[in-house]
């Protein structure tokens, strides 16, 4: 069975976000890129997968503009067998996104596509449900545990207040979640080997996928700073501050 792995690159999540001057989006010149954690986690839980014998074979792919492929390599280096970029100048919203997925889902035809629940710098949190409602297949959001079972996986989903396990018939759709697995580090010989690995540029145009947003980015702002805190000497001290500052209790 084969697997795909979607993966974006995103703004590194140790890097502190700087919201443009004139509020149109955030600063990316400049700014350290990664891939997105929650992906990082899908090609963990992939390669894991393959280690067991559950799959042969892990595609990694990734749209966006060429310095994805840096991107595309980490997922080689952690395990993926071989990548494919879909180019793109725009930086496309899910829905775009699922469409180019559906292209490529259709030309390899994966057993799974095993997706990041969310992306950190939009955090929409909808390319993986967009793409099984496009396939008509079955879906396992937010999961936190995938078992192959034959014909079909069992995945344990984190749910509001608990874990809900759902078995899906193959081919499915799964998104991971962060309690999923902890993704290992690339080894210097891996990132070596990784680099050897191939790698296919596509045109998003050719796969006839109109990218144009749809959204219109009204504005983005800063959270409001927040006020410093003021050590207190003792707990009496912290109720009365409670009671007459704060007003909480
Ligand atoms: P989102 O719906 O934007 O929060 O993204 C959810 C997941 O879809 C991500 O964790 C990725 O696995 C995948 N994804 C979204 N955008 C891209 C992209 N440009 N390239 C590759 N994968 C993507």
């Amino acid at each position: 069975m084969k697997i795909l792995v979607p993966v974006k690159r995103v703004i590194d999540y140790n890097v502190k976000v700087r919201v443009k001057a004139d509020g149109s989006g955030v600063e990316t010149a400049g700014v350290k890129m990664s891939m997105n954690p929650f992906d990082e986690i899908a090609v963990e839980e992939a390669v894991r997968l393959k280690e067991k014998g559950a799959a042969t074979e892990i595609v990694a792919v990734s749209i966006g503009v060429q310095q994805a492929q840096d991107t595309l390599r980490t997922a080689m280096a952690m395990g993926a067998d071989r990548a494919i970029l879909v180019l793109t100048e725009e930086s496309p919203e899910p829905l775009a996104v699922a469409k180019i997925l559906r292209a490529l889902v259709e030309r390899e035809q994966p057993g799974i596509v095993l997706l990041g629940k969310q992306a950190i710098d939009d955090d929409m949190n909808a390319t993986g449900q967009m793409l099984a409602g496009l396939l008509d297949r079955p879906q396992g959001t937010f999961a936190s545990k995938v078992e192959i079972e034959g014909e079909s996986v069992r995945v344990t989903r984190e749910i509001d207040g608990g874990l809900e396990t759902v078995s899906l018939q193959l081919p499915a759709i799964i998104t991971a979640d962060l309690r999923l697995n902890e993704p290992r580090y690339a080894s210097l010989p891996n990132i070596m080997k990784a680099r050897k690995k191939p790698l296919e540029t596509i045109a998003a145009g050719d796969l006839g996928v109109d990218v144009a947003p749809r959204l219109t980015v009204v504005k983005v702002a800063e959270p409001p700073a927040r006020k410093a805190g003021v050590m207190v000497g003792s707990a009496a001290e912290l109720v009365e501050k409670l009671r007459s500052e704060a007003k909480v209790i």
